[in-house]
């Protein structure tokens, strides 16, 4: 039977009795029966039954799986009052929608209410540190809306400051972007930092070089959608390069179509690629690169993109990401005729991507491992009434492939536990549902009923059925399943 544990109080040392550890460390250890003891913010010691100091709360992990909060580098969370509504979407859709159509409809409140969603979703994951590309900011009304819902949710974020409405050339000289941009620089600290956010398409007069010299100036990192099919492609990397604005902190989301040429310009320069395995798969920005991004030394992280399609979650872009890298690898052989006998990608690989390749992509050495003097983002998976628990035989493989967002019991930021015994604490989330449900009544009545169905429901393209050379009744591929009826019953009437 289980003992309803009582929700750790802020300031007190919580330490997570018992587990299974993943501290993140260089030698990617397992310890088993492994305590993990948080004092203020810190990790304060990691080893088998720790002293900790009086009045400690005891937090039982026994049976579970302690590890790093995770680590998202790349989510518009400003899109996720309007969740799963482009489930049938190519990107094609999604430019169309957000770029041309409609993302001029949301309103500061709509970003914020979005981000307020984003925000719960990805604690509620285990996922600590969410990189907000916020490419919404059409003002900066929208841009202070964005900072303030990011500021009411326990956990870290990096507003990535972005704007599809205008040429980023164009908002980073904006006057009144700068001073936002200033303004939010000095007051960045260690629950939220700063980023640029924007696009390099490959004219070759390179009008994307301003707003990297802003960037320069105001000493923030850029982050950019680099190697997406019909979007950007190796120009951009190679006019980035000639320039000197690839820089160890920048981030290349995607990068799943560039040539070699384009991958040596990134690991030369020592920044990172986003993985947006989920995305890539479903969306069309080019096959998930990890497959070849490996073959050239260069960082990876994990992210999710954007709710529009699916939920911030790390443990699906694990799996997902194993399973199209080794497809991949699998495929590849193939058609050379050979057999793979041993994958090259494995479990302990897209954890570590989850954790410390975010860590590392946003150059935060506090973060993304449980070290002694680390800052700590805690995750412990344990669910006692879940089938799926049980037997921990291979602990990274049972984060990559057998856990998902239902096992996070307990998630600490910075010290503070945020989720505890499988639920949030501290949230209303009746008036988050009720914040975004006005969101998406403006949405749907500013776009109007028929449009939003539209919207949510692109034409199927054509599609033909293949003849089947097996089929003892004659007829053509594009006969419909009546016509395929009607033939039957032409067949039976001259059998009688
Ligand atoms: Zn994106």
């Amino acid at each position: 039977m289980t003992h309803p544990e009582p929700t750790p109080e802020p300031g007190r040392p919580v330490v997570l009795r018992g587990g299974t550890v993943l501290p993140m460390d260089d030698a990617c250890s397992i310890l088993g029966n492994t305590d993990v003891l948080v004092v203020d913010d810190r990790i304060a010691a990691v080893g088998p039954a720790l002293e900790v100091p009086e009045g400690t709360q005891e937090i039982d992990a026994r049976g579970g799986i302690v590890m790093p909060g995770m680590i998202d580098t790349h989510r518009h969370m400003w899109q996720t009052a309007m969740r799963g509504y482009g489930a049938d979407w190519t990107l094609t859709q999604y430019f169309v929608w957000y770029y041309l159509e409609h993302g001029r409809t949301f309103r500061p409140e709509d970003v914020a209410a979005g981000n307020r969603l984003a925000a719960l979703e990805a604690l509620e994951a285990g996922v600590t540190t969410t990189v907000d590309w916020s490419h919404g900011l059409q003002s900066v009304d929208h841009a202070e809306a964005a900072v303030q819902a990011l500021r009411s949710v326990p956990g870290r974020f990096v507003l990535a400051y972005g704007n599809i409405q205008a040429a980023p050339w164009e908002w980073t000289a904006d006057p009144a972007v700068r001073d936002f941009l200033t303004r939010h620089r000095d007051a960045a600290d260690d629950m939220l930092g700063l980023q640029l956010a924007f696009d390099v398409t490959g004219d070759p007069v390179f009008p994307e070089k301003a707003a990297f010299e802003a960037a320069r100036e105001l000493g923030l990192p850029v982050t950019t959608h680099a190697g997406v099919w019909g979007a950007t492609n190796d120009d951009g990397i190679r006019l980035m390069h000639e320039h000197g604005f690839m820089t160890p902190e920048t981030v290349y989301v995607h990068a799943a179509t560039l040539t070699p040429d384009s991958y040596h310009r990134i690991a030369a320069t020592g920044g990172s690629i986003s993985v947006s395995t989920e995305s890539e798969q479903s969306a069309g920005q080019g096959y998930p690169p990890t497959w070849q991004v490996r073959r050239h030394g260069i960082p990876v992280s994990l992210s999710m993109d954007t709710s529009v399609w699916w939920s911030g979650d790390l443990f699906s872009a694990m799996r997902t990401t194993l399973g199209a890298d080794r497809s991949r690898e699998h495929f590849e052989a193939h058609l050379s005729g050979e057999t793979v006998t041993h994958v090259a990608l494995r479990a302990k690989d897209v954890v570590q991507w989850a954790t410390r390749g975010g860590a590392l992509a946003l150059g935060r050495d506090d973060l993304g491992s449980l070290e002694p003097g680390k800052k700590a983002d805690v995750v412990l998976l344990r669910n006692d009434d879940s089938p799926v628990s049980f037997p921990v035989l291979h602990p990274f493989g049972h984060v990559a492939f057998q856990a998902q967002r239902g096992d996070v019991h307990t998630v600490l930021v910075d010290g503070r536990v945020v989720k505890h015994a499988h639920k949030l604490v501290g949230v209303d989330l009746g008036a988050v549902r009720r914040e975004i449900e006005s969101s998406v009544e403006h949405l749907l009545s500013t776009l109007g009923e028929e449009v939003w169905a539209q919207g949510m429901n692109p034409d199927l393209p054509d599609a033909q059925l293949l003849d089947n050379p097996y089929q003892y009744t004659e007829y053509k591929s594009d006969s419909t399943r009546a016509a395929r009826e009607e033939v039957f019953e032409e067949h039976l009437a001259t059998e009688r």
